[in-house]
C-alpha cells in the first residue's frame, strides 16, 4: 500500500510540476506571440532540428544596439559569427521567401567554393576535415540521410517554383501559354462547380471526337488510341524509350477499371442511362477477356498507332510489345466473331469520360478531398504508378542519390505518365490547384523558365568552357594516362565516345549548346477552349512531340529530361551517347557564375566529367589492374560510379584546372553528410560510393596514384 501511496504522491508532484510548467509555458509562448506580430522577436526553436518551444530572440534596431549591444565594436565579434547566430557552422539565418518564416540555410560561399567555416582542420579523415564542424553541429540523433550539398534542396526548389509563379500568376501577366491557361484555370475554378463541371462537359465533348460511329473492330482500336495520346488511362499505354542510340515506341498494359467506374463517369456527364449500361457491360467483357483473349497482333496495334498518332508512316519505327491485357479483351470482344460494338464503344466512351473527370478533379475547387466513386477509381488507378512530376516527367530520386543511370524501364513509365497522376488531391484552392496543372502540362515550358532563373549567362557560358576543356581531358586520360588505359578494354573507343557524347542541360534554350534542337510543344490553344479542353490539346501536343522523336528517328538528346528538371541529379545514356544535367548541378555549391575557375571545375565540371566518364561501360574492364586501381572502394558494386569519379578527377587535373589537393577537398565537401547512427550504405543496393565515404575513397585513390 505504502508504495501505491507513494507513486500516487509521486504522480502528484509530477503533475501540479506540469500545470506551473504548462503555464509558464503559456506566458512564454504568450509572448513570444505578440512580439512575433510586433515583428520585434523570432522564434529561435525553429532553428533547432526536433521539437519546437517558444524560445525567442529579440530583433534589435541599429540605435539600441549601439547603445545596449555593442558587441560589433568587440575586438572579439565579427560579422560572421553575429550572423550565425544560433545556426550551425556554414548555415545563417535567412527569411525564407515562400513561407515568410525565419530559418537557418545553408551559406553557400564564392568565389572560392570551399566552405572554410564547416571544416575541422585537426581532423584525420578527409571528409570530417572539410565538414567536420557542420556534421557535429548536427542532431544528437540524426534520423535521415542529410548530405551537405542537398541539405536545403527542396526549400530552394520550393523557392523557383514560387518565383516561377508569380511571373505568370496574374490575368495580366499571361503572355505565355502557361499565363493563358493559368488564367482560364483559375477563372474557372473561381466560378464555382457548375462551371467546373460545363468545362469538364467541353473536354468530354473533345474527346468524343474521336470516337464517331465506332462500328468496326479497325475504328474501336483507332479510338482507343486517339484516347491514349491524350495521357488518360486507356486500356493501352503507348510511350518511348531507348533502344541503342535512338528511340523505339512502347505498346503495354494500360489500367483496368473497376465494375462501374465507367458508368458512373458516364453519369456525371449526363450521358443516358442506355449508354452507361453499355459501358458497364463492356468493361465486364473486357475485364473477363483481358487474360484469355488471343494477345493483340501487331496488325491490330497498327490501327492503335495510326489513332494515336494520326499517322501512316510508322514503317520504321521500332515497337516493343509488352503484354496488354485490357487491350486484348478489347480487340476480342470487338471481333467479327464477338461484334460487341456497341458495348466497346460505351467503354470507350466511360474511358474518355473518367479522363474528362480526372483533368476536372485537378480543379474542382467544390468538391476537393470529397469521395466519389469516379475519384475513388482515379485514386486507385494512381496508386498503381510511381509518382509523376508532371507529363513524361518522374518524381525523381531523393536528394543525395546523384549521378544515376536510367533504364528504359523508367523511360517507359515516364513518357506513359497519365492525367490520373496530375496530382494527389486538388488543395480547393484554385491558385494552387491551377498553378500545380501548369507544372504539370507544361513540362518544357516550365524548365526553361527555371533554367532563366537559375542560369545566367555568364555562367551558361562558362560551363561550356569548362565542359569542353574536360570532355577532351578525360578522352586524353584514357587513352594517355597509363594505369586507366590498362584497365579499359578499348581505350580508343572509350575516348572516341567521350568526345561524341552530346550535353544537355534541363531547360536550356533550344538551340543552343546544352540545349534541344527541337521546337516547344504547341498546342495551339484558344481564348475560347476553356481551360480542361486546352489541358486536353497540351496533353495531346506533348505526346505528338514525344512521338515525333521516333519518326524522325532521333536520338536521346533529343527529347527532354525524363526527371522534373529542378532535381540536383545527372545522368547518361551510355549506349546513346547522351547525357542529361539537371538543374540541381547548376547552382551553388555545384556551380554559381562567381566561382573560381578551380571550384566551378571541381563541381559543376567534376559531375559533367563523371558522365562523359560513364561511357566506360560500352568496353569491359581488365582484371586484376581494374579491382587494383579501385582497392580503396568498399565494395565492387561500386566500381561503375569510381571509375568514373578517377577518370573525372585526373582530367580536371590534367586540363590545369586543379591540383590532386584541390579536387579532393572539393569533392570531399560535396559528398560529405551526417549520416544516422547505424546507416548501412551497402545494404540500400546503391551502386554510388557512399555518403563521406566517397570523397574519402577518392582521395586515398589520387594519393595511390600519386597525383594528391
Ligand atoms: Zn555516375
Amino acid at each position: 500500500m505504502t508504495s501505491l501511496d507513494a507513486s500516487v504522491e509521486a504522480l502528484l508532484i509530477l503533475a501540479v510540476a506540469a500545470c506551473i510548467g504548462a503555464l509558464g509555458a503559456v506566458v512564454q509562448c504568450d509572448a513570444l506571440h505578440r512580439c512575433e506580430a510586433a515583428m520585434t522577436c523570432a522564434n529561435s526553436s525553429t532553428f533547432s532540428n526536433g521539437w519546437q518551444t517558444c524560445s525567442f530572440a529579440n530583433y534589435v534596431d541599429v540605435i539600441g544596439d549601439k547603445l545596449y549591444g555593442n558587441k560589433a565594436n568587440d575586438a572579439t565579434g565579427n560579422y560572421a559569427a553575429l550572423t550565425r547566430g544560433v545556426c550551425a557552422p556554414g548555415e545563417r539565418v535567412h527569411r525564407n521567401s515562400v513561407s515568410g518564416r525565419l530559418e537557418c540555410a545553408p551559406w553557400r560561399m564564392w568565389p572560392s567554393a570551399l566552405n572554410t567555416e564547416i571544416m575541422d582542420p585537426n581532423a584525420t579523415r578527409m571528409h570530417t576535415r572539410m565538414c567536420g564542424a557542420w556534421i557535429e553541429a548536427g542532431p544528437t540523433i540524426e534520423t535521415t540521410l542529410d548530405y551537405w550539398s542537398f541539405h536545403d534542396g527542396f526549400r530552394a526548389e520550393a523557392a523557383v517554383r514560387h518565383a516561377d509563379r508569380a511571373a505568370y500568376q496574374s490575368a495580366h501577366l499571361s503572355s505565355t501559354d502557361m499565363g493563358k491557361f493559368y488564367s482560364s484555370c483559375t477563372a474557372a475554378a473561381l466560378s464555382g462547380n457548375a462551371a467546373v463541371r460545363s468545362a469538364a462537359m467541353g473536354a468530354y465533348t473533345h474527346l468524343k471526337h474521336g470516337l464517331n460511329n465506332l462500328t468496326t473492330q479497325r475504328r474501336i482500336l483507332k479510338a482507343a488510341g486517339w484516347l491514349a495520346s491524350h495521357h488518360c488511362d486507356s486500356p493501352v499505354q503507348i510511350g518511348v524509350a531507348v533502344s541503342g542510340a535512338g528511340f523505339c515506341a512502347t505498346v503495354q498494359q494500360g489500367s483496368s477499371f473497376s465494375a462501374s467506374a465507367l458508368a458512373d463517369a458516364l453519369y456525371a456527364l449526363d450521358e443516358p442511362r442506355s449508354l452507361q449500361e453499355q459501358a458497364r457491360v463492356g468493361n465486364g467483357l473486357v475485364n473477363a477477356n483481358a487474360l484469355q483473349s488471343p494477345a493483340t497482333t501487331k496488325e491490330e496495334i497498327e490501327y492503335v498507332w495510326k489513332g494515336a498518332t494520326g499517322r501512316t508512316d510508322h514503317g520504321a519505327v521500332d515497337v516493343l510489345m509488352a503484354s496488354t491485357p485490357s487491350l486484348d479483351g478489347l480487340t476480342y470482344i470487338s471481333a467479327n466473331a464477338q461484334a460487341r460494338y456497341a458495348e466497346a464503344s460505351a467503354y470507350l466512351h466511360g474511358v474518355a469520360a473518367l479522363c474528362s473527370f480526372a483533368i476536372r478533379g485537378g480543379i474542382d475547387v467544390e468538391s476537393a478531398g470529397e469521395y466519389t466513386a469516379a475519384t475513388g477509381e482515379l485514386q486507385s488507378l494512381r496508386a498503381k504508378r510511381p509518382p509523376a512530376k508532371a507529363l513524361g516527367r518522374l518524381q525523381g530520386e531523393h536528394y543525395g542519390r546523384s549521378l544515376s543511370m536510367v533504364d528504359d524501364g523508367i523511360l517507359t513509365q515516364a513518357s506513359t505518365v497519365t492525367l490520373s497522376q496530375i496530382q494527389a488531391a486538388p488543395r480547393g484552392d484554385a491558385q494552387a490547384d491551377c498553378a500545380a496543372m501548369v507544372d504539370f502540362l507544361f513540362p518544357d515550358r516550365m524548365d526553361e523558365q527555371h533554367f532563366r532563373l537559375l542560369v545566367t549567362d555568364s555562367l551558361y557560358e562558362r560551363a561550356r568552357e569548362i565542359t569542353a576543356a574536360l570532355r577532351e581531358s578525360a578522352a586524353r586520360v584514357v587513352t594517355d594516362n597509363e594505369v586507366i588505359r590498362n584497365v579499359l578494354g578499348n581505350p580508343e573507343a572509350v575516348a572516341e565516345d567521350i568526345r561524341n557524347t552530346r550535353t544537355r542541360i534541363a531547360g536550356a534554350p533550344r538551340g543552343t549548346w546544352a540545349g534541344l534542337q527541337r521546337d516547344y510543344p504547341d498546342g495551339l490553344l484558344s481564348s475560347g477552349d476553356g481551360p480542361l479542353i486546352m489541358a486536353l490539346k497540351q496533353s495531346r501536343a506533348v505526346f505528338t512531340d514525344r512521338v515525333g522523336l521516333l519518326f524522325d528517328n532521333e536520338n536521346p538528346c533529343s527529347g527532354p529530361p525524363v526527371y522534373d528538371a529542378l532535381g540536383a541529379n545527372a545522368y547518361i545514356y551510355a549506349s546513346a551517347l547522351c547525357t542529361h544535367m539537371l538543374l540541381g548541378m547548376l547552382r551553388k555549391p555545384f556551380a554559381d557564375e562567381r566561382y573560381d575557375n578551380t571550384s566551378l571545375a571541381t563541381r559543376f565540371g567534376y559531375v559533367m566529367a563523371h558522365e562523359l566518364a560513364h561511357t566506360t561501360l560500352n568496353t569491359h574492364f581488365i582484371e586484376p589492374e581494374y579491382s587494383n586501381l579501385l582497392q580503396e572502394y568498399s565494395t565492387p558494386t561500386v566500381y561503375d560510379e569510381a571509375i568514373a569519379d578517377v577518370i573525372s578527377a585526373l582530367a580536371i587535373i590534367h586540363a590545369g584546372l586543379a591540383t590532386g589537393e584541390e579536387v579532393c577537398r572539393h569533392v570531399s565537401q560535396l559528398w560529405c553528410a551526417r549520416v544516422p547512427i547505424g546507416y548501412d550504405h551497402d545494404a540500400t543496393g546503391s551502386i554510388h560510393p557512399g555518403p563521406n565515404d566517397r570523397g574519402d575513397h577518392l582521395c586515398a585513390t589520387l594519393r595511390d596514384l600519386g597525383v594528391y
